[in-house]
């Protein structure tokens, strides 16, 4: 590790990697450091919930790329290291262990940690996020003792965790505090399908269910209570109720983080030389109706951290990249395009009980999302559709015999 370095990215995840590779692909050639506070080279943490759980992949095949790679391209991985302070003015960051370096741009790249539950017994062992690789090795290490699991939190990481440990033979309760899963992010008619899907599979789906205590033995969790009184046995309970931006240095350094750093189109906080990108950063996108909003996904971290990259290199072009996002749960594959967010309109295309549908999103008569489940073809082509906030008769959209190119040709093309 040097002192100094051209680019300094803090946080070594999907975005912070994806713009030190895209800074050498654009032709950079000063020093450039990828740190990170985890002990792994960058590495892919959606299988985490899926095949890397599930046993079926190992992690050597999560990693974004070998370690060759990083040397070859003569950027510095530096791992195991955690930013506590940024000093604007000094261009310069310290290290929990100590250290000062200074950079003459700094990225910011740190994703966010996984929130915690707050109530009683929350930190009895037993209980745990999933957030990185640590996490999964643990939960992976307990299994052999575990027979009932207790996922709190319906949404896609606590019900991508209910298949995979349901698949290794477990018993498994999906707690949602809310009226159905997945409310945050689909539709009702996605949230019924995938409470049957689990369902079917002997999942017990609770729904409304406010979690008042985790019941603990010995400082160890062996059960959830709920409001009402029930109390659910569990050697296991994972937790799956979002994140937190990790924002505390730049909020120490005067920064206002609402929730997330506020960047503009090309990347830039409100410090000069340092951007952000990643689930970390706010933006104004124009897919969520123009909204401020932050965007947890894998095509939100590469697409900003090329923002960021061009950026760098002076060649400002405003982040603009249509969302994207997959879920896996058994043999189910949700392809997403687009942000459901505000939605007054759902048209259900296809039939449901086939397994293979798709879900069309509509504001004001414009289509701004597809939920596409086992349905490739719609969401290759329903991606011009959200591009464009196509304007499309829904009798149309709902007819699976029309493909959603020619679907297309019946719009009035107006801009999203
Ligand atoms: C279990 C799971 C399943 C997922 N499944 C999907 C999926 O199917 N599809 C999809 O699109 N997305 C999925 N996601 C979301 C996706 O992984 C994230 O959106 C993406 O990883 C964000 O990348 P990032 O680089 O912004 O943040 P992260 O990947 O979180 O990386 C940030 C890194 O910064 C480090 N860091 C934080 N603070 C500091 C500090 N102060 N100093 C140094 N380092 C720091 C962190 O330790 C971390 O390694 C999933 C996420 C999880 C956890």
């Amino acid at each position: 590790m040097k002192n100094s370095y051209d680019i300094l990215i803090v946080g070594a995840g999907h975005a912070g990697a994806h713009t030190a590779l895209t800074l050498r692909q654009l032709g950079f050639t000063g020093s450039i450091a990828l740190l990170g506070e985890e002990p792994e080279l960058p590495y892919e943490r959606p299988p985490l919930s899926k095949e890397f759980l599930g046993g079926d992949k190992p992690f050597e095949r999560l990693l974004i790329r070998p370690g060759s790679f990083w040397l070859e391209r003569a950027v510095d991985v530096i791992t195991g290291c955690r930013v506590v302070a940024i000093d604007p003015d000094a261009h310069t960051v310290r290290t929990a262990a100590g250290a000062t370096l200074t950079y003459g741009r700094l990225v910011w790249a740190t994703g966010g940690r996984a929130r915690m539950l707050t109530c009683p017994g929350a930190q009895a062992r037993g209980v745990r996020n999933l957030r990185t690789r640590a996490d999964a090795d643990w939960m992976q290490s307990e299994l052999a003792d575990v027979q009932r699991v207790v996922i709190i939190g319906g949404g896609y990481i606590g019900l991508e965790v209910a298949a995979s440990l349901s698949a290794k033979g477990k018993h498994v309760t999906v707690l949602e505090a809310r009226e159905r899963v997945l409310a945050r992010v689909a539709g009702e008619v996605l949230s019924r399908f995938y409470e049957a899907e689990h369902r079917g599979r002997g999942i017990e789906v609770r729904l409304d269910a406010m979690v008042e205590a985790i019941e603990t033995y010995d400082d160890r969790a062996v059960g959830v209570r709920l409001e009402d009184g029930v109390i659910l046995p569990a050697e296991l309970i994972v937790v799956g109720v979002g994140i937190i931006p990790a924002v505390a240095p730049l909020v120490e350094a005067g920064v206002e983080c609402a929730d997330g750093v506020l960047i503009d189109e090309f990347a830039r906080t409100r410090l000069p030389d340092v951007l952000a990108v990643g689930d970390c950063a706010r933006h104004v996108n124009s897919f969520a109706g123009g909204a401020q909003i932050r965007v947890e996904s894998v095509q939100n971290a590469v697409d900003m951290a090329t923002t960021a990259a061009r950026t760098l290199m002076g060649d400002l072009r405003p982040y603009h990249a249509v969302p994207w996002f997959w879920s896996t749960q058994y043999d189910l594959k949700l392809q997403t395009v687009g942000l459901s967010i505000n939605y007054d309109q759902e048209v259900v295309r296809g039939d449901i009980a086939t397994r293979s549908f798709s879900v069309i999103y509509l504001r004001q008569g414009r289509v701004i999302a597809l939920d596409c489940v086992n349905n490739a073809r719609d969401f290759a082509q329903g991606r011009a559709l959200v591009a464009n906030g196509a304007q499309i008769d829904p009798v149309i959209l709902a007819d699976p015999c029309i493909p959603l190119k020619e679907a297309m040709i019946h719009s009035i093309i107006a801009p999203a």
